[in-house]
């Protein structure tokens, strides 16, 4: 019944394709298993680690899953699926992400592996690769699960040069990420000692990005579809990237595939990043997850023994064009052009690069005591005040801290809180960072601080819940730096301008100049738009007027 589709690869095949030790640390393991579920087809991935990864590591798939003569040709070095059985065969343009053949026998020979499979048959196979092979009948679902245990138990100088549990499982959990929202289609979980530490839903981007990150980080984002031509070839660019109000102060979270293969390409991340051009301050990185699909035959697979990187034949153009839909997407210029836009609260209104962008806006008045109507040419301006001077209080409040840092306001007497273990662990950790951010607290043990001292940066002092969600930032390892600003933008939002606040013509013209004074007028500190604008040939649409140059 079963006929072979796993091939050696001849000689002439196997001289082109790049050398190099594959398997160099666990998370390595992970990528080349992953590659197979995803090659095979898999809707929902799920990835379990014990400690650093060495111990074992398994990947589950629910994809195609593999004959019994398969499994067993599988485990031999240059035996693939997915090149042709030809002489010399060509692995550019492969759609795969495995060609090479020879991952699962160079994970077999540095640890045991156990693989059960059934490709939809009665019975399924296991095979166990040790110092020999063994195969025996399994029950399994259509699917394939790799086990991997002792990686390197007999490598020692591979063992040593390990970086200990948290920075291997830590690589892990970012390669995960990268392919999670290199394939938003697909389910994947990944748990670490019993704990499912991420877990996304395959219902495309956003939700990935909620998988990876958060709901706030989520919602603050933009999808993108960008369709183009090189040489009358198509090229597509799809992703999601966040407002620039969200970032990060390394590049790592600008994240890029070339046909749904995550690659670590300097010049696309590159190109992302230009994208948000002005929008995002110096040595600050935006959120961002884009996938390439360049025209047929310009992808090179094979120049990467790890295929972190691909060779790309018309690079200048793709990057050109990745900066495009980043920036196309974060603008309002070309969204303004259609009808739906306009409405759409969801779409970040970018900064036009105006040194005054409100000088020539006029206030007509409130509505509903929530925003403000502007003329401003012929668009009309909708501002939300609060956000709007959120945005006001949060610049200024970051000017100070970076003029004196953060001053501490004493808390008299001082307050006993209890936090979970994880955020308890976290104030130990990060007690320099803490007292940085003006708190002043003593960890008690068993869960409990003792604070003393609150931030209090312009006079406005933060409370204790303020402490407990930074510790539980911290615990969820988001970025110092990035929580002293959601501190402020906390901070800022306190004392800001609250929905019903009635505000004089005066004063909503001096919120307007002093949001023009923004670096980032466009946004709220948290993210959402502070603006959003309909364009009078959206009225004239919604009127039936036609053509508003013949009124
Ligand atoms: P490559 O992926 O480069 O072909 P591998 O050593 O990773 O090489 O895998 C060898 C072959 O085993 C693959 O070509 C594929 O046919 C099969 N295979 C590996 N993992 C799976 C899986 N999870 N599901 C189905 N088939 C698999
Ligand atoms: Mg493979």
């Amino acid at each position: 019944m079963d006929r072979p589709t796993i091939h050696r690869l001849d000689e002439a095949t196997v001289a082109q394709i790049a050398a190099g030790e594959v398997i160099t640390r666990p998370a390595r393991v992970v990528a080349e298993l992953v590659d197979n579920a995803l090659d095979a087809g898999a809707g929902r991935i799920e990835v379990t680690v014990e400690d650093d990864g060495t111990d074992r590591i398994r990947v589950a798939d629910d994809g195609c899953g593999l004959s019994r003569i398969d499994a067993e040709r599988a485990v031999e070095r240059h035996a693939t699926s997915k090149l042709p059985a030809e002489t010399g065969a060509d692995p550019t343009g492969v759609s795969t992400l495995g060609f090479r053949g020879e991952a699962l026998a160079a994970i077999a020979d540095c640890a045991t592996l156990e693989l059960v499979t059934n490709d939809g048959e009665a019975v399924g196979t296991e095979l166990r690769v040790d110092d020999g092979v063994t195969v025996s009948n399994a029950g399994r679902a259509q699917g394939t699960t790799v086990t991997v245990t002792d990686l390197f138990a007999d490598r020692p100088a591979r063992r040593e040069s390990l970086a200990g549990e948290a920075a291997e499982f830590g690589r892990i959990s970012e390669l995960l990420a990268r392919y999670a929202l290199a394939r938003p289609e697909v389910r994947f979980s990944l748990s670490h000692n019993g704990n499912e530490t991420f877990t996304t839903s395959g219902n495309g981007l956003r939700d990935a990005l909620l998988g990876v990150y958060d709901a706030g980080t989520a919602s603050r984002s933009t999808v993108i579809h960008h369709e183009t031509t090189v040489d009358n070839d198509e090229l597509s660019i799809a992703g999601v990237c966040c407002y620039p109000s969200v970032t990060r102060s390394t590049r790592d979270h600008v994240r890029v595939s070339v046909g749904g293969r995550p690659v670590t390409d300097t010049g696309l991340r590159r190109a992302v990043v230009s994208g948000y051009g002005s929008l995002i301050l110096g040595g600050k990185y935006p959120i961002a997850a884009i996938d390439i699909e360049p025209p047929a035959g310009t992808v090179d697979p094979n120049v990467h023994p790890a295929k972190e990187e691909v060779g790309l034949t018309v690079r200048e153009e793709i990057e050109a064009a990745v900066e495009r839909a980043v920036s196309e997407a974060l603008t309002t210029a070309d969204i303004r052009r259609t009808d739906t836009a306009a409405t759409d609260l969801d779409t970040e209104l970018a900064a036009v690069d105006r040194s005054d962008p409100f000088g020539e806006v006029r206030v007509i008045g409130p509505f509903r005591d929530l925003y403000l109507l502007c003329e401003d040419g012929d668009e009309l301006l909708v501002v939300d005040q609060h956000a709007a001077h959120e945005r006001i209080n949060y610049e200024r409040l970051r000017a100070a801290v970076d003029d004196e840092g953060v001053s501490t306001a004493p808390l008299d007497p001082p307050e006993t809180i209890s936090v979970a273990p994880a955020a308890a662990a976290a104030a130990e950790r990060h007690g320099e960072l803490l007292s940085d951010l003006g708190f002043e607290i003593e960890p008690f043990g068993g869960g409990t601080l003792r604070v003393s001292g609150l931030p209090a940066p312009l006079g406005r002092v933060a409370d204790t819940d303020s402490l407990v969600e930074t510790l539980d930032q911290l615990a969820a390892g988001h970025q110092p730096d990035d929580q002293r600003n959601e501190l402020l933008a906390d901070l800022a939002c306190h004392p800001s301008l609250k929905a019903g606040d009635r505000l004089t013509r005066s004063e909503a013209e001096q919120l307007l100049d002093r949001l023009g004074e923004c670096e980032q007028p466009f946004a709220c500190p948290h993210g959402r738009p502070t603006v959003c604008s309909l364009d009078e040939s959206t009225l004239a649409a919604g009127f039936e007027r036609g053509s508003t140059r013949f009124r």
